[in-house]
């Protein structure tokens, strides 16, 4: 594969023809546009890994929910308690 030396060097994956291809956007920083620039794809994949962090967190504490809703249904049929006492006074 030629490299055109103005051309991105980053290669992009074409579904249709199983082939990578040299990227079309014009080299910005050190021979990489700024969507192939190995810094920024880091920062692009940190950025990601915080939001899986973010949706983990999140996640664990749907997770626990169940257990905050059986506490709810307790309170709840406690309630019920009080009421089925109220009935056979
Ligand atoms: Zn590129």
């Amino acid at each position: 594969m030629i490299l055109d030396p103005d051309k991105c060097k980053g290669e992009v994956w074409e579904q249709i023809s199983r082939r990578f291809y040299q990227c079309s956007r014009n080299a910005k920083k050190d021979g990489y546009c700024m969507q192939h620039h190995p810094g920024e794809i880091r920062k692009r994949r940190d950025k990601r890994l915080k939001k899986w962090d973010e949706k983990w967190e999140r996640n664990q504490r749907i997770h626990n929910a169940p257990f905050e809703h059986i506490k709810y249904l307790e309170g709840l049929l406690d309630n019920q308690c009080i009421e089925f006492k109220r009935w056979e006074d």
